[in-house]
């Protein structure tokens, strides 16, 4: 599949390419374009002729284009969810909730499109004061492999809505559904060259597009580690710059909590996705007086778990996204035990559907773990999940702080107190209560600490695409 630049598909000029692999089988499903850095001045180019045109456009022009964009997904969910799971892993039905949630993000983006205002004030002294809101330009999106189309939603939508255009680069693992949902917005009226897709290296690529004079305004999601060093790129230059970087989300059960809610939570939170969500449930902490019978639960509720191909309708599980993040994973839970920091108390087993060349990985569960193991510490990103008692609420804090990381929270409870006891204290971005893993368009999203700063979804989201001009008449 090639790549999109100025509305149409595009091979490189490297003329190179390379495989994209189906992860349930360790094969080559596909391959795209090794872009070149000619590619990527083209796409900024291209992003730079069709700004002038997508900017000018009537807002109510880009909610139609936007809205007609979400109609086209929606019509084709089917084909565009299996081509997600053929390169990504994830189970069918998750891949077609990943495609409607694509669909929702632009509809409501296309719905506040009129709605960007700016503000107004008057004084004797200096007349009439206008705040109007620009566009800034073209923007570069740089986005992760494991919800490429939602994450692509949350970057296209607000950009283009804001009257931006935009350079986008998908994860090299995971790229071609990101091709194809272009194609359909190019398809619904948008400005050719609005939106470009270019595929190639991070390293590479994605470093010479965040870095091209041309830019002015980054969005990156990813590891911490890429983020920082992308910000040493980026930082030079003063170009705007979002970072959504991983997370360690504690999940904090307390006492009078139900346990049957707090499981299904902690299981769909945990292993949706294989375990490779930023906004996973990554750490668990339960109230001591109730920790046996939340173990006991909760092995009950993996047992259910099947993991194989995503294609398969029994599987519940996909695998890994890749070999290197299989290895990751698997090498956070041999230093834990090696480590003497904790063991596993569970371990599923894989389907029948589950071909031994995949990169699959049985949802874990660990136990007597230490605040310092490797899975406490680091992002696990994989279905691996640490289970541990605290004693008081004070110590859950400590210990649900106790990370770089700050993306998201949650506390499950009936209490009210108890939730505004424990939800100032968390240094998190989000804070759920008695949920988990939602992140709906219409309510800002991002990080603190080592998540990173900036926000996606809400009209907050805008505010990285907009710039403000203050306008004083007096006449
Ligand atoms: P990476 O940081 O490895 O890659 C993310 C993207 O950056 C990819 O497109 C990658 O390209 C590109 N990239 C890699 N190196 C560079 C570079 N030097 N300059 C510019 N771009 C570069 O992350 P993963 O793909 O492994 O994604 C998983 C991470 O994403 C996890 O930490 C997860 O928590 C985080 N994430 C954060 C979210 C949030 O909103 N906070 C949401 C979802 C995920 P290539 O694929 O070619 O290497």
């Amino acid at each position: 599949m090639d790549m999109r630049i100025g509305g149409t598909f595009t091979s490189s000029e490297s003329e190179l390419s390379f495989s994209v692999m189906n992860p349930a089988y360790n094969t080559v499903y596909e391959s795209v374009p090794r872009s070149s850095h000619a590619d990527v001045q083209h796409a900024v180019e291209a992003a730079q002729d069709a700004f002038t045109i997508w900017s000018a456009e009537e807002p109510i022009f880009r909610a139609k284009v936007l809205f007609h964009a979400a109609e086209k997904v929606r019509s084709e969910s089917a084909s565009l969810a299996s081509l997600l799971t053929h390169e990504q892993g994830k189970p069918l039905r998750e891949s077609v909730n990943e495609i409607q949630g694509f669909a929702r993000v632009l509809e409501y983006y296309a719905s506040i499109c009129s709605h960007i205002q700016g503000d107004y004030s008057y004084s004797k002294a200096y007349g009439h004061s206008f705040v109007v809101k620009r566009p800034v330009g073209v923007c570069a999106a740089i986005i992760p492999w494991n919800l490429p189309a939602l994450i692509m939603s949350w970057k296209v939508g607000s950009a283009l809505a804001a009257g931006c255009t935009v350079v986008l680069k998908p994860a090299s693992t995971a790229p071609l559904t990101c091709l194809q949902l272009g194609k359909i917005l190019d398809d619904s009226g948008l400005t050719p060259g609005a939106l470009n897709i270019i595929t190639g290296p991070g390293a590479v690529v994605g470093e010479a597009l965040a870095t091209n004079p041309h830019i002015a305004a980054v969005s990156f999601t990813g590891e911490a580690e890429t983020g920082k060093h992308l910000a040493q790129k980026v930082t030079p230059s003063l170009t705007r710059l979002t970072l959504e970087l991983g997370g360690s989300d504690p999940m904090i059960i307390c006492a009078d909590a139900s346990i049957t809610k707090a499981v299904a939570g902690a299981v769909m939170g945990r292993f949706f996705n294989s375990g490779q969500t930023c906004v996973a449930t990554k750490r668990v902490f339960v109230d001591a007086s109730i920790y046996d019978k939340f173990i006991r639960e909760l092995i009950s509720a993996m047992q259910h778990i099947v993991p194989g191909d995503g294609m398969h309708p029994q599987t519940t599980m996909g695998p890994l996204n890749n070999l290197a993040q299989k290895d990751i994973v698997s090498g956070q839970v041999q230093e834990t035990i090696d480590a003497k920091q904790g063991s596993i108390r569970y371990q599923g087993r894989l389907s029948e559907h589950a071909d031994p060349a995949g990169f699959f990985f049985p949802p874990t569960l660990l136990t007597d773990v230490s605040p310092d193991a490797p899975v406490m510490q680091q992002e696990v990103f994989g279905p691996v999940l640490p289970v541990v008692p605290f004693t008081s609420i004070d110590e859950a804090i400590d210990l649900a702080n106790a990370t770089k990381y700050g993306l998201g929270a949650s506390i499950w409870t009936t209490q009210l107190e108890t939730i505004h006891a424990i939800a100032p204290s968390l240094r998190s971005g989000v804070v759920w209560v008695n949920q988990h893993l939602k992140v709906p368009p219409e309510v800002p999203f991002g990080g603190v600490k080592d998540s990173g700063f900036g926000r996606e979804n809400g009209f907050q989201a805008l505010d990285h695409y907009l710039e403000e001009k203050s306008v004083l008449i007096k006449l």
